[in-house]
């Protein structure tokens, strides 16, 4: 896998970054799955309880991101 998942938030980063991007978080996990998309101005951005884009995890540690 390319990528690790924010534990915090789900935001998928680079296997060599130390910090999310969306939330600042600094645990991440290898356990995720699903690939959610968020775009800009999207109904699902709408939705999130932070508006940012990005490419974040459907679950992260069997638990669903997105509620
Ligand atoms: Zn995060």
């Amino acid at each position: 896998m390319p990528y690790k998942a924010c534990k915090n938030c789900g935001a998928l980063v680079p296997r060599d970054s130390n910090v999310c991007p969306v939330c600042g978080g600094t645990t991440f996990v290898d356990d995720w799955d699903g690939v959610v998309v968020v775009l800009d101005n999207s109904e699902l951005a709408a939705r999130l309880k932070f508006a940012k884009k990005g490419m974040f995890a459907l679950k992260v540690s069997g638990s669903y991101v997105f509620k």
